[in-house]
């Protein structure tokens, strides 16, 4: 593998990003903007950091060059995503292909890490999770020497969680990222490897089309021009065809630009094989959205007894009931899909039965019969499931690195997503809570924030 035959040096966007963080330890942190932590053991960062965080005052990066760039740059067998409306909407079609590509949805915990593995190319799309070190080992098992390709579809730390240590471990030719910023250290920690590596760098738009060895992929969202802030908005968005057999990852993408998606780019949503958006939150994969990709197969990452009660009830419902085999890394394992271009085989480390992740129930890891696929599980690794760090705060317990409301200090509280000195003073004001959903007591916190703070897993009502 590793042909990097695609010797692009795109620094500018790299550049405004140092740029803006520069700027933002300049500016010093204003109230109610998540501050990096101090300390490099806990992390003030998960998902849903996205609304109030200083990426709204970052420069966009100049939005003209990447898409253009793209396409100019495929490797021959130029993308033409324009057939559509079969199972098997390749953007080649031509399916001349050789060899087995292999996707392996990575067990990484409530986190994403997707490798492709071919023996022409090796794509990673996503770093896993801040608070593990286990991708580097599962790429390392799977056989990947360089990577070609490794795409961060946003910069929340379920997703680049590990980028620093993978770049530091491989060789790795290019590095798409969707042009969003954030504050947190993992974030600041990607950006330096970034850097110090050789890796060309790119923030592809909707539209563009390009080829990577046997890969076509196409850019789905974000459309050029877009916000840069709602960073699972502005999340990249690619399906990638190997002959006939397309597999679609949209990361963090919620309703509405799952909706914008199917407005503006529905023939090249088509595939077989969908990574539900949101580790199967019901912020996500909505019944449109599912019937313009119209899978075979559905996906998602989730953590076993995650926090957060993914894979939500009404997603799981809506898949099977739509006749798509579901598969859950919670429940599966670490799920390998291996195809020769024209139909594919699932093999799962376990076997189970995908259901909701519920409130505190937990997705059951026992194994219920399989759900399709062949199911015969390599057992390689040992599935640990470390999970994210605890509780939603009602419980009573908080973990080493999270924050108690009802007994950290001033400046610990602003570790807090959406917790400046304003509504730190109001904490300390208004304890005790009950739990962490009991916050909407302070002002200019919500129901929409409370559930941000809590799906951020740093605060916690001991
Ligand atoms: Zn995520």
């Amino acid at each position: 593998m590793g042909q990097p035959t695609r010797a692009r040096t795109h620094t500018r966007g790299l550049a405004a990003i140092a740029a803006a963080l520069a700027l933002l330890v300049a500016c010093g942190t204003p109230d109610d903007r998540e501050q990096p932590t101090p300390t490099g053991t806990t992390e003030a960062d998960t998902e849903a950091d996205t609304e109030t965080n200083s990426v709204e005052e970052a420069p966009e990066p100049p939005a003209d060059e990447p898409s253009e760039d793209l396409s100019a740059e495929t490797d021959g067998a130029d993308t033409d995503p324009g057939e559509e409306g079969s199972a098997t909407p390749g953007t080649s079609g031509s399916g001349s292909v050789s060899g087995d590509l292999e996707v392996h949805y990575l067990d990484v915990g409530q986190a994403d890490a997707t490798l492709l593995l071919h023996d022409e190319v090796a794509v990673l799309i996503d770093a896993g999770n801040w608070q593990r070190s286990d991708v580097v080992p599962a790429l390392q098992s799977a056989g990947v020497e360089t990577l070609d390709l490794i795409v961060i579809t946003h910069p929340h730390a379920d997703h680049i969680g590990q980028f620093d240590q993978i770049m530091d471990a491989f060789e790795v030719a290019e590095v798409w990222w969707s042009g969003s910023i954030t504050t947190t250290q993992t974030f600041e920690r990607a950006v330096a490897a970034l850097e110090r590596s050789d890796a060309a760098y790119e923030e592809p738009r909707a539209g563009a089309s390009t080829t990577i060895g046997p890969l076509a992929i196409d850019i789905v969202n974000p459309p050029a021009g877009v916000g840069l802030s709602d960073l699972h908005d502005a999340g990249l968005g690619l399906r990638i065809t190997y002959g006939e057999v397309s597999l679609l990852f949209t990361g963090d993408a919620e309703a509405a630009t799952e909706s914008r998606m199917v407005s503006s780019a529905a023939e090249y949503l088509t595939a077989d094989v969908l990574q539900l958006g949101h580790h199967g939150s019901n912020t996500s994969t909505t019944a449109n959205f599912l019937a313009a990709v119209d899978p075979a197969v559905a996906i998602y990452s989730a953590g076993s007894g995650n926090q957060y009660g993914h894979p939500h009830a009404e997603v799981v419902d809506r898949v099977t009931g739509a006749g798509i085999d579901l598969y859950g890394t919670d429940v599966h394992g670490t799920v390998v899909l291996t195809t020769d271009g024209s139909s594919w085989d699932i093999t799962a480390q376990r076997q189970g039965t995908p259901t909701s992740g519920g409130d505190g129930g937990g997705a059951s890891s026992g194994g219920q019969g399989s759900s399709g696929g062949s199911g015969s599980g390599s057992g390689s690794s040992g599935g640990s499931e470390a999970g994210p760090s605890s509780g939603s705060g009602s419980s009573g317990a908080c973990a080493p690195d999270q924050v108690d409301i009802n007994s950290a200090g001033f400046d610990d509280l602003q570790r807090i997503h959406q917790i400046g000195p304003d509504r730190a003073q109001q904490i300390l004001e208004l304890r005790p809570f009950s739990s962490v959903h009991a916050m909407d007591r302070i002002s200019g916190i919500g129901p929409a924030r409370v559930t941000e703070i809590i799906e951020e897993g740093i605060a916690c009502a001991g």
